[in-house]
């Protein structure tokens, strides 16, 4: 890509789109580069900001023309992930969230909504809460202003029966890398007149939505997501356990609860830095120059100013009234305290310790703040996530922990971990929390990154969503094959490689002799 080709691409997106459908100020390029990764600030050569999905299909099928790459957010919220960063330095960030962020339908009969890229949580929260608070949207923990299809679209996820972002959202647009127009699902008949687009995921043909998660196949510049009925009461529960070995045995209890569907949402299975992180700088810090995990007693001493466990489980449940639901509570109450380990720790109380709140938000579908306190326990701002997961087995999911806690240890980094826990799988939500302006300590959290990521694969573990330092890392970990069918798509989808290349490690060539 040439200073030539990319004068002339902003030469005919300002042609098209006026002067305000770009910026290119330094202060906008600094911006738009910033991250929280180890690898450094990602400039783009600059920002564009469509208005419509005719305006996406203009910029892609200029980026064509001239040769120019593309990376598109929706939010840019995607902190501890990339934030706004694109794939490499030089790419044109496509920011969608600007001006395409219009709720295009709320339907209260069918509970869904459909919205353009920059619709946030909070946003479409507000909006349903207006509306009466008869819908009930999945939220995730992170940022309120961060949105439905950029999350989607990353695998995220939230917390109530309706967790899983990309599986509750139904009938996606795309703008193809080759600039053509898709509709997935029912949205795919060629009709004016589509009214199941954003009811029936399991249409004529292939499912296609899949291959625009974790890619760079295409721009989404719509999607349906699917509401639950906002239920009258939400009665959450709390269970601190002592020793970090406990992982075993709340795993195990977690388990049969969730394979009945008796507990409706996921558990939440935190350790204490998971949720005292978020209430303050790391005591230890300053004192070991941020070469040291923070000590065994300086973790006691934590649980003890918060009331919280080693390990610390949350869950709820919905009915009628808090009254009509205490049956339920009774009997989660009485098989964890067959632990002999639980200390129950009721709504009410949890109510009164922010981090456990952030927990009830979570559950109750209302975007909140708190979590965003870990990005603070060590100063300079660094932080990436890293996204193991383990069978809902105790044994197995316990020897995980030690494995990971040990290399955090060992590069002196403070284990920081929550395993959201389902009925087969936990997802372990691990985060590296890390000076970035201290160059040792941030080449500390890389090392720790890669590590962990090695480990837990030669032990038959895969990441479910990477930082953009680690896409073409992680993509060099899966089979030859795998490798090949993305880059056919990708030659198929988008022949001259203009959107986000190298995104999630996808590249347009295949390899030879697979
Ligand atoms: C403290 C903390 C807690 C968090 N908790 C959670 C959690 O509970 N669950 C969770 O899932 N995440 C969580 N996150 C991660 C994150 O905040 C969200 O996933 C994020 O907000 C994603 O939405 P976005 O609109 O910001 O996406 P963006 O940053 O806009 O995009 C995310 C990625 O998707 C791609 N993309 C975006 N839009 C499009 C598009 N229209 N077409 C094609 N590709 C696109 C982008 O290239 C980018 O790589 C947390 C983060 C923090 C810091």
């Amino acid at each position: 890509m040439t200073s030539a080709n990319l004068e002339a691409f902003f030469a005919a997106i300002a042609g098209a789109l006026g002067a305000e459908g770009i910026n290119r100020s330094e202060e906008t390029i600094r911006r738009y580069g910033e991250n929280t990764m180890p690898g450094g600030d990602r400039p783009p050569a600059g920002v564009v900001y469509p208005a419509s999905t005719a305006d996406v299909q203009l910029i892609v099928r200029a980026a064509n023309t001239h040769k120019v790459a593309l990376y598109p957010i929706s939010t840019g919220n995607n902190i501890g992930l990339g934030s706004r960063s694109a794939s490499a330095s030089g790419q044109v960030v496509v920011d969608l969230g600007r001006k395409m962020n219009r709720i295009l339908d709320i339907d209260e009969k069918l509970a869904f909504a459909v919205v353009e890229p920059g619709v946030s949580y909070q946003a479409l929260y507000d909006e349903l809460v207006r509306r009466g608070n008869k819908l009930m949207l999945d939220v995730t923990s992170g940022p309120p202003q961060g949105g439905m299809i950029g999350n989607a679209l990353d695998k995220g996820a939230g917390y109530s029966p309706y967790f899983d972002h990309f599986g509750f959202s139904c009938g996606l647009e795309i703008v193809l890398g080759n600039g053509e127009l898709l509709r997935t699902g029912d949205g795919a008949l060629d009709s004016k007149d589509l009214i199941n687009w954003h009811t029936s995921k399991y249409s004529f043909g292939p499912i296609l939505d899949g291959l625009f998660t974790q890619s760079n196949f295409g721009i989404v510049t719509r999607m349906g997501v699917w509401l639950l009925p906002r239920p009258p009461a939400v009665r959450s529960f709390h269970f601190a356990f002592p020793d970090d070995d406990d992982l075993e045995t709340i795993v195990e209890l977690c388990r049969p609860l969730k394979l009945s569907n008796f507990v409706p949402t996921l558990f939440r299975v935190s350790n204490d830095l998971y949720l005292c992180g978020s209430e303050g700088e790391s005591p230890e810090y300053r004192a070991s120059g941020g070469k040291r995990s923070i000590s065994d007693e300086g973790r006691r001493h934590l649980r003890e100013r918060h009331g919280l466990g080693a390990w610390n489980v949350s869950g709820a449940f919905y009915g009628p009234s808090a009254a009509a639901m205490e049956p339920q509570i009774q009997r989660v109450r009485d098989m964890f305290g067959q632990s002999g380990k639980a200390r129950y720790i009721s709504h009410e109380d949890a109510a009164a310790i922010p981090p456990l709140q952030v927990a009830i938000n979570a559950f109750s579908g209302v975007p909140s703040m708190g979590e965003l306190g870990l990005l603070k326990w060590r100063p300079g701002g660094g932080n990436i996530w890293f996204a193991p997961g383990t069978p809902m087995d105790g044994r197995v999911a316990n020897e995980f922990q030690r494995l990971c806690r040990k290399i955090y240890n060992e590069f002196g980094l403070d284990y920081t971990a929550m395993n959201v826990c389902s009925a087969r799988f936990a997802r372990g939500l691990h985060v590296i929390t890390f000076n970035r302006e201290d160059a040792d300590e941030r080449a500390r959290a890389d090392a720790c990154y890669r590590t962990m990521s090695e480990e837990v694969g030669a032990r038959g573990v895969f990441v479910g969503r990477a930082p953009v330092d680690y896409h073409g890392f992680h993509m060099a970990q899966t089979l030859p094959a795998f490798r090949n069918a993305c880059a056919g798509i990708k030659a198929a989808l988008d022949p001259n490689g203009i959107i986000a290349p190298g995104r999630y490690g996808i590249v347009e060539t295949r390899e030879r002799g697979a």
